[in-house]
């Protein structure tokens, strides 16, 4: 029986795990990869990345530990996980079975994609999928936003605040009848095209267009820098599905010391309702996850042998 098992091999995985082995826990992460989508890095054509921090490099620190310390990891996918008294049982994607008091469950989300033609081509060439990440390097820029959800409208809000012309294709109304909505379609330099829905992503080693079409079938070309797609994030929550709250998105809900409502399970990074979003938010809350589980075993299990 491990002390914890820890489910993702992402920023927050990798954090958790190592600062669990530090703490001297006997320890499992299970993950097909290491590094999840903090690989993801955007290609910007006229970046300086002179001392630019990127999210690859800070995780690559802790995958080196983990990589090294091979009887610490699995690279297979969990496609079981259950509650049995008061521990956990899982099983990996080649049928070995797994038993721990404690879990940490960071499996992440991922964005829901443009299916557009060229979008796939122009993946992190221009076509982006975390305004947080990349807003800030399209200053005075044009720029599109696709989307019409409550994560579009947070990023038609940022994107507004700095960019020199935004169109905002907005596939039907979703949330732009709410106050920051309002505010974005009465500015000068944000076009609304509600209604249109992204056609095709045109470019050469970047997009550098983005076809768009109305209900009537009319069709504009926007010359822009960059594509943002805000469609949604789907979490990774399905081991935990039925029988640990989730919210309305399906993301894990956690408290601020990661804990779910079933004891001695825990969650971080993108997979919560506590959304990380960024490398570094991912990297605190799984060091975070561990620090809470081994105050757990402490408290409890090991208390009571
Ligand atoms: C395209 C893109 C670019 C981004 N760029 C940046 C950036 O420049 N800077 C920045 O700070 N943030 C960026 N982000 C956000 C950042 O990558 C995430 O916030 C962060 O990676 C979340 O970490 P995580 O560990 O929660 O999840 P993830 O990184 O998604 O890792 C989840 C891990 O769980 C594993 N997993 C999933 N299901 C299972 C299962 N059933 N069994 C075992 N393992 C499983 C996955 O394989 C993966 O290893 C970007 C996001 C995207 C989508």
């Amino acid at each position: 029986m491990y002390d914890l098992l820890i489910i993702g091999g992402g920023p927050a995985g990798l954090t958790a795990a190592v600062y669990a082995i530090r703490k001297r826990l006997n320890c499992v992460l299970v993950s097909p990869d290491l590094g999840g989508k903090a690989l993801a890095r955007m290609h910007v054509e006229t970046m300086d990345i002179h001392q630019v921090i990127n999210g690859a490099d800070l995780v690559h620190r802790f995958r080196d530990e983990i990589e090294y310390l091979d009887f610490a990891r699995i690279l297979e996918t969990v496609v079981k996980l259950e509650r049995v008294g008061k521990s956990f049982a899982a099983t990996t994607s080649s049928g070995t079975h797994l038993e721990a008091r404690t879990v940490i469950l960071a499996t992440g989300a991922d964005a829901t994609r443009l299916s557009a033609p060229g979008a796939d081509r122009f993946f992190l060439r221009g076509v982006a999928y975390s305004t947080v990440s990349y807003a800030p390097l399209y200053i005075d820029k044009t720029v599109a936003l696709i989307g019409d959800g409550a994560l579009a409208l947070r990023s038609g809000g940022e994107l507004a605040q700095i960019v020199k012309q935004l169109y905002w294709v907005a596939p039907s109304g979703g949330e732009l009848d709410s106050p920051l909505g309002r505010r974005l379609r009465d500015t000068a330099h944000v076009t609304l095209l509600k209604e249109w829905e992204p056609a095709a992503v045109e470019g050469d080693t970047f997009a550098r267009q983005l076809v768009v079409r109305s209900r009537s079938g009319e069709l504009r070309t926007l010359g822009v820098d960059a594509i943002f797609v805000e469609l949604g994030l789907k979490p990774h929550s399905e081991l935990v599905r039925g029988w640990v709250e989730l919210d309305h998105e399906n993301r894990v809900i956690v408290n601020c010391s990661t804990e779910t409502n079933v004891p001695g399970l825990f969650a971080a990074g993108d997979v919560t309702n506590l959304p990380a979003e960024q490398v570094v938010i991912a990297i605190g809350e799984g060091a975070k996850a561990a620090l809470n589980a081994y105050e757990y075993l402490i408290q409890t299990e090991w208390a009571a042998t």
